[in-house]
């Protein structure tokens, strides 16, 4: 199938290579060109693992191609995926003027080519009712030829885009009319293991918001959990939720095995919840929930818990280090979680925030972060070093914000070869204890 799509991003690249590794033709507009001049040359403009190989791979063999024109792209396709951004404003509410935006320059473009029947799927995550009430109206009154519209929502996680794209545990197709959704359907007919939901647009969008609402919600209550078991001592709250996680409602049994969902990776505490979906889709609920004056005790809770994560650890530094004024603070992990360079709303850089408030002096590594000049276009202002050793040196504490596999390397010799004052803080709880010696090493919600 010949298929469009708009935003070349962590879902429209995503989207358009793992649909061209099944042979449809993608072709890829994105309003940034350096993105486009640099997948053209086929480089990846992020990291997700398994993707630079096959950009490689679906543009030379020609399943996959870029274009710095959307009137091109629609000329040759039959149906395109809006996956433009949906930040949030200032007050919250979701910004739609990227979809808008695209919206427009699509709806233009099917004009100029007189395509009749081109089939428009919103990729992106957008509050219900957007769908019917904002982008409907709009095309029906730009265009002069029927056309189809389905929001399509995206449940991949980054760090594994390529295999939750591949394998979808479940595909949701809400629809305005039959021909989007027999187009859409169509791409996805190789994922015949995915359960189909077919619906309407809005109850799409809500799936999708309840979804991201569901995980940070778990992550959330973890770290409530974790709140109260630091009041008592010797209560570690990761095996408070170690033996949750067991309980039959969890963890299943089958023919004597036991069945461990994945949901158990969210039911640890931490240093909180960042990335570019879950704090935004839950804040951009909360403020439609609040516009229509639907009370939300649960999920203001989940915002209100989290936000507070990166003055937890600050805390804690303090209750270690005393003023943290001019003391060198050693941050490892950037990045919101591991196998992936995506900074947004990341724990880490709200929590540096904080510490340099207190005026301490931050040196950080991250080994997906190499250039103090970072893709968004924003410098970061603290010392950004090459490794873990020139991260620790003369350091006086150390905290770990990402489960980077790399930081399992680390241990008391380690500490105490580069650091002033050999302590550490596992952000993530993820390290061996026994590794560390006693008041030396300390675990989020858990006082000895
Ligand atoms: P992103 O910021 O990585 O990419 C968006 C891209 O759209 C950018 O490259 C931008 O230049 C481009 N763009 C903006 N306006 C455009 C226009 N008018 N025409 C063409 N291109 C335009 O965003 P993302 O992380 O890929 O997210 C996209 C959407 O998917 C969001 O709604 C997000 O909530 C949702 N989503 C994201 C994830 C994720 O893990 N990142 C997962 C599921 C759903």
């Amino acid at each position: 199938m010949n298929i469009g799509i708009l935003g070349a991003g962590y879902v429209g690249l995503t989207t358009g290579i793992c649909l061209a590794t099944l042979k449809h033709k993608i072709i890829i507009y994105d309003k940034d060109l350096k993105k486009i001049a640099k997948i053209k040359n086929k480089n990846m403009p992020f990291y997700e693992q398994g993707l630079q190989n096959l950009l490689e791979e679906t543009i030379s063999n020609g399943c996959l191609r870029v274009t710095e024109n959307i009137n091109e792209l629609v000329k040759n396709t039959d149906g395109c995926f809006i996956c433009v951004g949906t930040p949030t404003n200032e007050n919250n509410s979701i910004d739609l003027t990227q979809v808008m935006d695209a919206t427009y320059s699509l709806a233009q473009s099917i004009e100029n080519n007189k395509k009749s029947n081109y089939v428009i799927i919103l990729r992106s995550t957008v509050i219900p009712t957007t769908t019917t009430q904002k982008i409907l109206p709009y095309l029906r009154e730009k265009l002069s030829r029927p056309f189809g519209l389905c929001v399509v929502p995206e449940f991949l996680r980054e760090g594994q885009a390529l295999e939750d794209f591949m394998s979808p545990d479940k595909i949701v197709i809400g629809s305005i009319d039959e021909k989007s959704k027999l187009f859409v359907e169509k791409i996805f007919e190789y994922f015949n293991n995915a359960t189909l939901f077919l619906t309407n647009p809005e109850t799409a969008e809500l799936i999708k918001y309840t979804n991201n609402s569901f995980f940070s919600m778990l992550i959330s209550f973890s770290n409530e959990i974790a709140n109260i078991a630091e009041t008592i001592s010797g209560v570690d709250p990761f095996n408070v939720l170690k033996a949750l996680i067991s309980d039959k409602r969890i963890t299943t049994n089958f023919n004597g095995t036991k069945i461990v969902p994945s949901l158990e990776t969210y039911l640890i505490p931490g240093c909180g919840f960042g990335g570019s979906c879950f704090p935004k889709d839950v804040k951009a609920i909360l403020n439609y929930a609040a516009s229509k004056k639907i009370k939300t005790p649960i999920l203001n809770a989940v915002i209100e818990i989290n936000d507070e994560r990166p003055q937890k650890i600050v805390s804690l530094a303090e209750s270690i280090l005393g003023s943290l004024q001019d003391k060198q603070i050693s941050i490892l992990g950037l990045t919101f979680k591991p196998n992936t360079d995506d900074m947004r709303s990341s724990p880490a850089l709200e929590a540096i925030k904080l510490f340099q408030a207190k005026r301490a002096k931050i040196f950080a590594y991250d080994p997906m972060i190499r250039n103090d000049f970072v893709s968004d276009n924003k410098f970061l202002n603290f010392n950004l070093c090459k490794s873990i050793e020139e991260c620790l040196t003369h350091s006086e504490l150390a905290i770990i914000f990402t489960k980077w596999q790399e930081f399992k390397s680390i241990d008391s010799n380690l500490l105490k070869t580069h650091m002033k004052n050999p302590v550490l803080i596992d952000g993530r709880g993820f390290l061996d204890e026994s590794k560390f010696e006693k008041n030396r090493y300390y675990k989020i919600g858990y006082v000895e």
